[in-house]
């Protein structure tokens, strides 16, 4: 093993640079060369056939077979001509990570190539193998994939992908894109009603998301040569390097040139597949990077950033790198996050949560603005629990990443104006009067074009004309956090829109009955805005006296997405049955317990097999220069000491692990998953994990270096 780390270090130091240029022609000319959307089919297909898809799409219609037809033919005739010889389904199952199946244009038996629009429209993969969280055995085992007209075909190589939803035969989705896709069109449709109390010509409106995606690279070699990182996505042992972060230099400092030519190629391929990458630079931890794109709507921004996740891999291959999503994978350092910037946008063109210099547009964005707020405060556990995983686990509340603690903040001048109109909201309004200036709503636009604070440490954060959702982990799917917040924003604009129709009603003045609402909202909702850091233990305290949730680990946080309150919730919008929530639940559980079961045997196995032997060699060098010294007479009880130190440490490691193996025997055993998440997460991992990694990182510094097997943090983090 110290063989594979010295031979992994040498590869490092004889790689041949692979040299970039910048793309030889102007980005307009190539950009989404490789995609096939809604303009290649505006230029394909005949003007009638056109007008069907696009308004099926528009509406969330089924296409008919006549004009799928056209479709596939449309597609395939393009894709040829580009040498494609395959087609594919493209989905996102629930294991995380995309999900494809190849088939051939060509049809041995015709001699011809074929892509029928049935073929376009409905595919069978092998559900069985995918998780199905006992739908499975109460039900149909397969599925089916149907294609998403909303999200552009994609050549991916020599294969036309075409994004799906997975649905079991019973109907029971199977994906993260199907519950999405109905959130979608739920908060489409409470917003356009809320939206029409203040202009009737909005007919839609559509939730967009730019997803800043952070992620470490390593070198090939050093990664393969940790069968951590390659088994668990996270170093689980590594002692901190002497210079972590603290100099705090490398964020937005020069890129470094290896990793600079990866991530030219990187875009390069991104922009023919039609990915907006816009903004790259350097993050806090080193070998830390960051790529934003610029904000799609929100099915298509999430389908770009897990092909982008794909494209990446490879591309980092190339250049014998790795790129790494995982939430933590160096502890002590900066973790990874998927900041989701998110608003919704009116077909008439208006972002709802940007103010604007008109006093009655106003009304409407402070009525998304304070409503937003309202639903989260509401939800706040179903936030977090979208997005819990078991690698978010390790990010939430530590360096740099925002708390398990959901709270919004809208920094200083939005809390005055809201303020004001707490306050204001009693005020008579006669006849003639200029409502909006005396609630002194008229002068927001003035004020937030100058506001220059910034909150970091806010997981849900205004940050002008956008929400930032920050707490999404680094390797998740957007899709589960995205279906979360259009679902409870849905939700909330429909009891705005009751309340105030009720409120109208009575007689009140529509404007009125408005802020009415608004008011109240402020009021209910104040528990949930904090303005201050969010990393402080003081915010732990007070979030606790608010009764805010602060729940740290995923099997506890989960429970909130099959509450009664939840159910009901994803039912009535249409994007869960219970039955599917139940299912979802069960899957994100049995999850969970995999990885903790993989990294605790990832862990067992590096301490036993590579760690204490390495230790116990070391050791007897020592003994026998102790021996050595003492027969000379010398004093060896500096010795002696690391001795002892190393004995203690292999004594924890051993017991540690041999303990950890028989708690997970018997853990295993219960029978209820929940049950079984809490005790993998309470009696293995807290127990245990960092007990074993502490043990095994003081004895990467007392024994010597030639001897240490695992690639180390300085050797891995410090890519030039
Ligand atoms: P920051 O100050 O956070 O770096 P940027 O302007 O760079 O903000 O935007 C970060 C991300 O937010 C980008 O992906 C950008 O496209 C996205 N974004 C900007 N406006 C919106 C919006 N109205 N809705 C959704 N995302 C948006
Ligand atoms: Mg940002």
């Amino acid at each position: 093993m110290a063989h594979l780390r010295f031979e992994a270090l040498k590869k490092l130091a004889e790689r041949p640079r692979v040299h970039v240029d910048a793309p030889n022609a102007l980005v307009s000319k190539f950009y989404g060369e490789n995609v096939f959307g809604i303009e290649q089919m505006r230029g394909t297909l005949a003007p009638a056939v056109f007008k069907k898809v696009s308004s099926a799409i528009k509406n969330h219609e089924k296409i008919d077979e006549t004009t799928a037809d056209a479709v596939a033919s449309a597609a395939k005739s393009w894709a040829q001509t580009k040498g494609a010889t395959h087609f594919t389904h493209w989905f996102q199952p629930m294991t995380g990570g995309t999900a494809e199946k190849h088939d051939s244009f060509f049809d041995a038996l015709a001699g011809i190539e074929k892509f029928k629009g049935s073929e376009l429209v409905q595919q069978e993969p092998d559900a069985s193998s995918f998780p199905s969280g006992g739908i499975r055995s109460t039900f149909e085992a397969r599925g089916y994939t149907a294609w998403d007209p909303t999200s552009p075909m994609f050549l991916y190589g020599k294969t036309l992908c075409i994004p799906t939803v997975f649905v079991s035969y019973t109907g029971e989705t199977l994906d993260t894109k199907s519950p999405l896709l109905k959130a979608l069109k739920a908060v489409d449709q409470s917003a356009t009603k809320v939206c029409q109390l203040f202009d009737k010509d909005i007919q839609h409106v559509v939730a967009s998301l730019g997803s800043e995606q952070e992620y470490f690279v390593v070198d090939k070699a050093l990664f393969d040569a940790r069968p951590d990182l390659v088994m668990a996505g996270r170093t689980v042992f590594g002692h901190a390097p002497a210079r972590g972060q603290q100099m705090e230099d490398h964020y937005f400092g020069s890129i470094p040139s290896r990793v600079y030519d990866f991530m030219k190629e990187f875009e390069i391929e991104c922009w023919k597949l039609g990915i907006p990458v816009r903004t790259r630079h350097n993050e806090v931890a080193p070998s830390q990077f960051e790529v934003a794109p610029l904000f799609e709507e929100v099915n298509v921004a999430n389908d770009h950033n897990q092909l982008m996740m794909d494209v990446m891999g490879r591309v980092a291959e190339k250049h014998s790198l790795k790129a790494i999503f995982h939430e933590k994978p160096f502890a002590g350092l900066n973790g990874t996050g998927k900041h989701n910037n998110w608003s919704l946008i009116t077909d008439t063109g208006v972002n709802l949560y940007a103010p604007s210099s008109s006093a009655r547009d106003n009304l409407l964005f402070l009525t998304f603005f304070i409503t937003t707020i309202k639903a989260v405060f509401e939800y706040s556990d179903l936030l977090r629990a979208s997005i819990a995983t078991y690698g978010n686990d390790f990010r939430l509340g530590a360096n740099e990443a925002p708390p398990a603690i959901v709270s919004v903040f809208i920094g200083s001048q939005m809390t005055a104006v809201l303020d004001e109109l707490e306050k204001k909201g009693d005020i008579k309004i006669e006849k003639g009067d200029n409502m909006y200036m005396k609630l002194g709503i008229d002068q927001i636009p003035e004020i937030i074009l100058d506001a220059t604070d910034r909150n970091r440490t806010s997981p849900f954060a205004f940050t002008g004309n956008k929400f930032e959702f920050r707490a999404v982990g680094g390797s998740d799917n957007c899709a589960t956090a995205m279906t979360a917040l259009n679902t409870i924003v849905a939700e909330q604009l429909d009891h705005f829109y009751e309340a105030v129709t009720k409120d109208i009603e009575k007689g009140t003045e529509k404007r009125l009955a408005i802020v009415n609402v608004l008011r109240n909202y402020i009021k209910e909702s104040k528990n949930v805005r904090f303005e201050g850091d969010g990393y402080s233990e003081e915010w732990v305290k007070e979030a606790e006296k608010r009764g805010l949730g602060n729940v740290k680990n995923t099997p506890r946080a989960l429970g909130a997405t099959v509450t009664k309150k939840s159910l009901a919730l994803f039912e009535k919008h249409g994007v869960m049955s219970h039955k599917e929530a139940e299912a979802r639940y069960e899957i994100r559980l049995e999850s969970y317990i995999k990885r903790v079961q993989i990294e605790s045997r990832v862990m067992g196995d590096i301490a036993m097999n590579h760690i204490v032997p390495t230790a116990i060699a070391y050791q007897s060098k020592l003994i026998t220069n102790a021996n050595g010294l003492k027969g000379l007479g010398i004093d060896n009880s500096a010795v002696v000491k690391t001795i002892q130190e190393i004995s203690g440490h292999i004594e924890t490691i051993k017991n540690g692990v041999r303990e950890m193996v028989e708690e997970r025997k018997r853990v295993n055993k219960i029978t209820d998953t929940h049950k079984r998440a809490i005790a993998y997460c309470d009696d293995v991992k807290e127990k245990y994990f960092d007990t074993i990694r502490e043990a095994v990182d003081k004895l990467e510094l007392l024994v010597d270096n030639e001897d240490w097997p695992l690639v180390k943090y300085r050797e891995m983090l410090f890519l030039r």
